[in-house]
Order: C-alpha cells, then sequence, then structure tokens
C-alpha cells in the first residue's frame, strides 16, 4: 500500500461491504473499507438476517430435497420481472455462501431451514436466520475482518464519509473523495453503502411513495447519488412495494419500529378483526393468505395506512395483536403508545383514530349483519369467528412500512455499474441492497436481500484480488 493507493476500495462496511473486503484481501489484494459511521455492521444491527438458499449443507443434513433450479423457478412463481442473470447468480452462489458462513461459525437458529410467511412463502424449506438475527451473521463478518485486519492487508477507517467518486482524464473511476476533499485512488472502487429508505428526498423522487421507513439511519443512498453524478444509471424504478403494516413512530420522525409490530399474517394468526381505511371503508378480505396481494391493496391506499379494528371478544379469544406482545401489555399499551387505541365505543375510537365515524359505524355494522345471517362476505372473507360488538374497541393504525428500497443503481453481468449510455464503467462496481430489487423483480422475496448482498460482496471480492 503505498500513500492513498489501494488495488481496491470498498465503501461500505456492512452486509456487502465486508465480504467483499475480507474476500479480496484475504487473496492478496491491498484493501482499504471505508465506513461513515463509528462501527461495522450496518442494517445488520437490525435486519431479520433471513437467507435462503438451496442445496445448503444444513438442508441436505435435514433431509431437504431442494436444487438451485427449483430455488429460482419458485422466486420467479413469487413474483415478476426479476432480472435472471442476477436471479441466476444469485442462487448459484446462495448455497456456497451459506455453507462458507457456517464454516466460519455462523451459528443457525435450531428450527432452519423453514418456510417463512412474513412474505409470500416459498414452497420448500429453504430459509435460514440466526438466533440473533441479522447481528449472528455480524458476528462471523466481524470476525474474518479482525483476522483479515491482523494480516496487515486491509486497513478499515470507520467515521470515514465518503462524499463523491473521484474520476481521471478518461472518465473512468479512480477511487473516492472523501469530505475535506481528500482524494483516495484504487485500481478498482466498490460501492457497498446500502439502500435510500432514510432518504425522505430520494424517496420521493425515485419511488415517489409516501415514505414510513423501518430502515437503518446510513441507508441515505449515498452510493447511489455519488455514481448518479458521475452518470450512472437508476433501475427498477416503479416496482416499489411496502411491506404490510407498522406502527407509526411515537416522535413522528416517520421511522417505523420494526421490533413493535402487528401480527398480521393470516396464516400465523387468522384474524378476528377487519381493515378499514380513513373513511371507514374494508378493501380486502383480512383473512387473505398471499401477502403480497395484501401489499399491493396497501400500496393503493391513500398514505399507505389503514386501521385494524377489533372488540373485546378479539383481543380475549384471538392470538396476540402484537408480535410477541400478551394480551395485558396490549390493553396497559392501548392509548399510550402511538397507534393503539381502546373506546368504550365506535364512534369514540373513530374519534381517537381520525377514521370517518359514519363510515366505520356502517362497515361494522353491514359486517356484523352479514356474518349474523350467514350471508356470504362482501370481500370474498371466509373466517368470521364472531361480529365486532362487544366493546371496549380497539384499533391499531399501520402503515406500510419500507423495509428495503427497490429501485437502485443499473449494473452489468459482472456487478459494473453502468452509465445512462448504457455502457459499464471499468473499474466502478455495487453490491447490496444499492442495487435495489432486481433480483426479487416486483415483490419481496424471503431472504433474497441478505444473502445476495453477501454473496455478491464475495464474487465481487475474489473477482477484484487479481
Ligand atoms: C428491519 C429490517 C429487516 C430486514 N430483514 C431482512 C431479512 O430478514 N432478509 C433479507 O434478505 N433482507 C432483510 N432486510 C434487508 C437487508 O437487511 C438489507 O437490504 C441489507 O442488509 C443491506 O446490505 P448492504 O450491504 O447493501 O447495506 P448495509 O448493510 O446497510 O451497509 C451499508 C454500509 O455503508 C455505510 N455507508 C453508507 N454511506 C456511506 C458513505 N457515504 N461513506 C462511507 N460509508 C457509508 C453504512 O454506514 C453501512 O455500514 C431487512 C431490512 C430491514 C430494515
Amino acid at each position: 500500500m503505498t500513500d492513498n493507493v489501494f488495488d481496491l476500495i470498498v465503501v461500505g462496511a456492512g452486509t456487502g461491504g465486508i465480504p467483499c473486503a475480507v474476500t479480496a484481501a484475504k487473496r492478496g489484494a491491498y484493501v482499504l473499507l471505508l465506513d461513515k459511521e463509528a462501527e461495522i455492521g450496518g442494517t445488520l444491527h437490525i435486519s431479520g438476517g433471513h437467507m435462503s438458499a438451496a442445496g445448503a449443507r444444513r438442508q441436505r443434513e435435514r433431509g431437504i430435497t431442494d436444487s438451485v433450479e427449483a430455488h429460482r423457478a419458485d422466486i420467479n412463481r413469487i413474483s415478476e420481472g426479476a432480472r435472471q442473470d442476477l436471479l441466476k447468480m444469485a442462487t448459484d452462489l446462495a448455497a456456497p455462501t451459506l455453507d462458507w458462513l457456517e464454516e466460519n461459525g455462523f451459528e443457525f437458529a435450531p428450527d432452519v431451514p423453514r418456510i417463512v410467511y412474513g412474505h409470500e412463502p416459498y414452497l420448500t424449506a429453504r430459509t435460514y436466520y440466526g438466533p440473533e438475527e441479522g447481528r449472528s451473521i455480524l458476528k462471523v463478518l466481524k470476525k474474518l475482518l479482525d483476522e483479515t485486519m491482523a494480516q496487515n492487508r486491509l486497513e478499515l477507517r470507520l467515521n470515514t464519509p465518503v462524499q463523491g467518486l473521484s474520476l481521471d482524464e478518461g472518465g473512468e473511476v479512480n477511487g473516492v473523495i472523501l469530505g475535506d476533499g481528500t482524494k483516495l485512488h484504487a485500481r478498482n472502487t466498490v460501492l457497498a453503502t446500502g439502500g435510500f429508505a432514510a432518504n425522505p428526498e430520494l424517496f420521493e423522487r425515485l419511488e415517489k411513495k409516501p415514505l414510513a421507513s423501518a430502515a437503518w439511519r446510513t441507508s441515505t443512498g449515498d452510493g447511489l447519488l455519488m455514481a448518479e453524478k458521475v452518470g450512472g444509471a437508476v433501475a427498477g424504478q416503479g416496482t416499489y412495494l411496502p411491506s404490510f403494516g407498522g406502527l407509526p413512530s411515537p416522535d413522528g420522525s416517520g421511522v417505523i419500529r420494526f421490533s413493535d409490530r402487528p401480527a398480521l399474517i393470516a396464516s400465523e394468526r387468522p384474524p378476528y378483526e377487519i381493515y378499514v381505511e380513513r373513511m371507514g371503508k374494508r378493501w380486502i378480505a383480512e383473512d387473505e393468505e398471499s401477502i403480497d396481494k395484501k401489499e399491493r391493496a396497501l400500496a393503493a391506499l391513500d398514505k399507505m395506512t389503514f386501521w385494524t379494528v377489533f372488540d373485546s371478544v378479539a383481543l380475549e379469544k384471538g392470538k396476540s395483536m402484537m408480535v410477541g406482545w400478551s394480551t395485558e401489555k396490549f390493553k396497559s399499551e392501548a392509548n399510550k403508545l402511538p397507534g393503539i387505541f381502546v373506546a368504550d365505543t365506535l364512534e369514540e375510537l373513530a374519534e381517537l383514530t381520525g377514521i370517518d365515524s359514519n363510515g366505520l359505524a356502517s362497515t361494522v355494522a353491514e359486517y356484523n349483519a352479514d356474518l349474523i345471517a350467514g350471508r356470504p362476505d362482501k370481500f370474498g372473507r371466509a373466517f368470521r369467528p364472531a361480529p365486532i360488538e362487544r366493546g371496549p374497541f380497539y384499533s391499531i393504525e399501520n402503515h406500510g412500512v419500507t423495509l428495503i428500497t427497490f429501485s437502485g443503481l443499473d449494473v452489468d453481468s459482472e456487478l459494473r455499474v453502468r452509465k445512462s449510455n448504457g455502457q459499464s464503467f471499468q473499474h466502478l462496481f455495487a453490491v447490496g441492497e444499492i442495487l435495489g430489487a432486481g433480483i426479487m423483480g416486483k415483490s419481496f422475496v424471503g431472504g433474497m436481500a441478505v444473502m445476495p448482498a453477501i454473496a455478491f460482496g464475495k464474487l465481487v471480492g475474489t473477482k477484484l484480488s487479481v
């Protein structure tokens, strides 16, 4: 390493950046890994850390028959419009990547692989996670990073926000620019700065939807903006989808706490409640099992906001309305935690929540009357355990939640960033959520953000080590 000249600069010491830097350095490259935060890890601090892979050692040991072809077919069944070249790479690399994590000490949760229902489910059990979710992955990456730094081939600089990309006379990227104007040069540069769901202006420009975000604070789209500034192209606009429901933020910041989330998966908790929009009207069969259909219907609602409405029978007899909460906790948080309401009458509930009172009253009356008379539900709902009639009445305010951003930098099949004229930068690469959701297409596909981030990080690190 001569002064500020490296084989490889990786911007972002998170999910994709660490595997990239570590792999390149272990194979002989001199690597500089930069992060704007005081600690490594990025979104892994809060991510569920679910990863999907077909044919991994763990899956074989559990006697589950699977193949990468079946994994790909399942993703194409769940979603439309996935980029097939990237999808092939991601599914081919998934099992070796998971095995690599395991060889380096990754601890599996006891029940994995399993089919997970929080997103549209796979047909086969191929989703894995650790007991500490994203942090289980981070433990392994940190260990690998420490080992590599001890071999003096990798320099990590924290608290170092990168502000821009440096260009040579031919317009090719030759490194990065820091806040004080310092230029750091490298043969190759990898952007692994994450998505942009913590940047409301950029979100408004690219996704054109109201932002209620559960993203990690660093996801401000820095790498995307830097690449755009030197001519990088953005792909995937118009594919955005929110995750299904989360409480409003207690401080009004628009940041959703994913840790306190309503239990809205019909196959896991058959719903006693109805869902209404601001005018008090229902808008979908609440027992619809396809989470994808629900997310799409939610995306079309005003401000992507709806309220669940239920009575005391539902609270006592149904399963917990909030993931991991007891009924007692729910009752004690009502009218205290923003977004959880209780009232003696439906009129009072409407006043508290801001739902149109007449609309709510007639919707509940119609729902109850159809149920009691044995008439079919107007949305085709089959699970109708009881009318909503015994107070106190409750409501949870739900927003469509952004976990990941779907637009991202356009790349070629080598993961080189493409310019708006279709040509690729020769020495600028990108991995992780900065690529958007091209691998998933237009839907959420479980475990297909974290896994490709790690797999592509390793792939690019291998390629750029020589
Ligand atoms: C609550 C939540 C749960 C999720 N659960 C899952 C899940 O179970 N499975 C799944 O597949 N996906 C999940 N996701 C998505 C997934 O976790 C992320 O897409 C993925 O971790 C992003 O990885 P990354 O490497 O692109 O970015 P990150 O891991 O966020 O890393 C980016 C790094 O870049 C740094 N950085 C940013 N800008 C700069 C700059 N200018 N200069 C220097 N450094 C910079 C940041 O500080 C950060 O360390 C979840 C997301 C959220 C928010």
